[in-house]
């Protein structure tokens, strides 16, 4: 286990570094803003779809460690989602830092999202961790911006 937990914080750390697909994007079709007072997280979310599919989603912004590679990991797994599916990553996300295992029957994989799958005993980080996401569904529900308060 300690090995895995390892390996956990080391990608953690290499997604706060270097975080994926940080930028902003001119052509976004959706775009929302995230602020996480309690921790004084802020970014941005930049969504291109097409048609029904996520083709390219970023992220700006300033915030802790897990935020950062929160956001960052969740760029990697949203692109080429449909919104139905980026949805349900969200819901099953939320329920795994929420709630814990098991998962809801017919939830997707988690992949490498479950490194935070840790956070749920620090319930103040879970804002931390879940803010990437709420700022993605306000965008793609064209909600503007979005405080987790
Ligand atoms: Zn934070």
């Amino acid at each position: 286990m300690s090995d895995l937990r390892e390996l956990y914080q080391e990608l953690i750390l290499d997604h706060t570094k270097a975080p994926r697909n940080f930028r902003a994007m001119d052509n976004a079709s959706h775009q929302a803003k995230g602020h996480n007072p309690l921790c004084g997280d802020k970014l941005d979310v930049f969504i291109l779809l097409n048609g029904d599919r996520i083709e390219d989603v970023s992220f700006e912004g300033s915030g802790c460690a897990i935020s950062t590679a929160s956001a960052s990991l969740m760029t990697e797994m949203l692109k080429g989602c449909t919104r139905e599916e980026a949805e349900a990553l969200f819901e099953t996300f939320h329920h795994m830092l929420t709630e814990g295992s098991p998962l809801p029957e017919g939830a997707p994989e988690m992949g490498k999202l479950e490194v935070f799958e840790g956070v749920r005993e620090f319930p103040v980080r879970v804002k931390c961790a879940t803010l990437a996401w709420h700022t993605v569904h306000a965008a793609l529900e064209k909600e503007g911006t979005v405080t987790t308060e």
